[in-house]
């Protein structure tokens, strides 16, 4: 492949982590920048999403998507500028989102870029509260939880990207929202700056005495982001016919194969799920994609009216992008993680 003027960077993955990722699961490589062909485009990588799925990437075994192989750069959903244009469909300046990994340029065809209008919303929201992640919780929440007027419905990581939407889009639609969050400030602001009905921290030692207190009614709607310890907290409160879109496990991604070490849960679970009458189902939001267009719409729509707020933490420099992630699986990022690659 031809190269260009542009120095590229490149963080890959350097090794499997075994456990929690640390720094030296990745490696920093500098190269020249690719140089497109007919019929592409080069892009100057403005934003990268960090996103919980990317420590699944790092294991060997497949799940839902390949793995990152090692050597390769570690994949993730971006926003950038394109800076040369061989693509009839894309002129320079256009601002695109794309799938260009942990990188400052990347080649593209044109398959999978969608141009943005930096005039109707800061382009970062593509990345959270009208991308991905909000999108998440648009559809589990919608299609799989189905909330109605009046039911409870509980979101863990619910200062987070995804989190953050589900609490809002079910107080929209009439329900009451309990979030769980991590730590004093998260609370406040899942409690006051995004409305929630209550909110509990789960670092609190009597978080399940908490918790039933905050659900007097039970719950009909539990959008699961985190599995562990606020599963089993969770579970007990249960009505008949609740509704579980099983969305995420982030407590459980860094420890392995055998999942979350602990007795077994199963029997107790099965035996709920039949005499409740639950819907526990799991879903990828790639799924639903036909609801993209009616998410933007309604998203942008609600976000134009203040009743869907959102909060990002930006982190500047793609060389903090590995410090960054391994925090996110801690909870130490506060809103939707994002990495400042270049300036816009
Ligand atoms: P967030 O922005 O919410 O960040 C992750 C948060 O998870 C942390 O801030 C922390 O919040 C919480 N967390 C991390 N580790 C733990 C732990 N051990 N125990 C309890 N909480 C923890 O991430 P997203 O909104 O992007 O993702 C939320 C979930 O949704 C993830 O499980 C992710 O994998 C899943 N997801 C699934 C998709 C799908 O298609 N099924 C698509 C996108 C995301 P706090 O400090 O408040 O606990």
């Amino acid at each position: 492949m031809a190269t260009s003027t542009y120095t590229n960077r490149r963080i890959l993955l350097a090794s499997r982590p075994d456990g929690t990722p640390t720094t030296h699961n990745f490696r920093l490589e500098d190269g020249p920048a690719p140089e497109p062909s007919e019929g592409e485009v080069l892009l100057k990588i403005l934003y990268l999403s960090l996103d919980p799925y990317m420590r699944w990437r790092m294991n060997a075994a497949k799940s839902y998507a390949k793995p990152v192989e090692v050597g390769d750069t570690m994949e993730g959903g971006t926003v950038a500028e394109v800076v040369r244009s061989r693509h009839p469909d894309f002129s320079e300046g256009d601002i695109v989102l794309s799938h260009s990994g942990w990188q400052k340029y990347a080649v593209s065809g044109g398959n999978g870029l969608r141009k943005l209008d930096p005039s109707q919303a800061p382009i970062t929201t593509a990345l959270g509260v009208l991308g991905m992640p909000g999108f998440t919780a648009y559809s589990g929440l919608l299609t799989i939880g189905q909330p109605k007027p009046g039911e409870t419905v509980v979101v863990a990581a619910a200062s987070g990207a995804v989190g953050s939407a589900v609490g809002q889009i079910a107080r929209i639609k009439g329900a009451r929202a309990v979030g769980i969050a991590g730590g004093a400030d998260k609370c406040a602001f899942v409690r006051n700056e995004l409305g929630f009905d209550a909110v509990i921290d789960h670092r609190t030692p009597d978080f399940a005495a908490q918790l039933a207190s905050a659900c007097p009614e039970g719950i009909d709607v539990y959008f699961e982001n985190v599995g562990g310890r606020v599963w089993d907290a969770v579970f007990p409160l249960f009505n008949e016919f609740a509704r579980i879109p099983v969305c995420g496990l982030i407590a459980q991604y860094n420890h392995g194969a055998d999942g979350f070490p602990g007795p077994d849960r199963l029997p107790l679970v099965m035996r709920d799920i039949l005499s409740k009458s639950l819907l526990v189902r799991g879903f990828i939001q790639r799924e639903f994609v036909d609801q993209r267009p009616a998410f933007y719409r309604e998203g942008s729509e609600w976000i134009a009216s203040g009743s869907l707020r959102y909060r990002e933490d930006v982190v500047d420099g793609i060389d903090n992008a590995p410090e960054a992630f391994i925090g996110l699986l801690d909870g130490r990022n506060f809103g939707k993680l994002i990495v400042r690659v270049a300036t816009e």
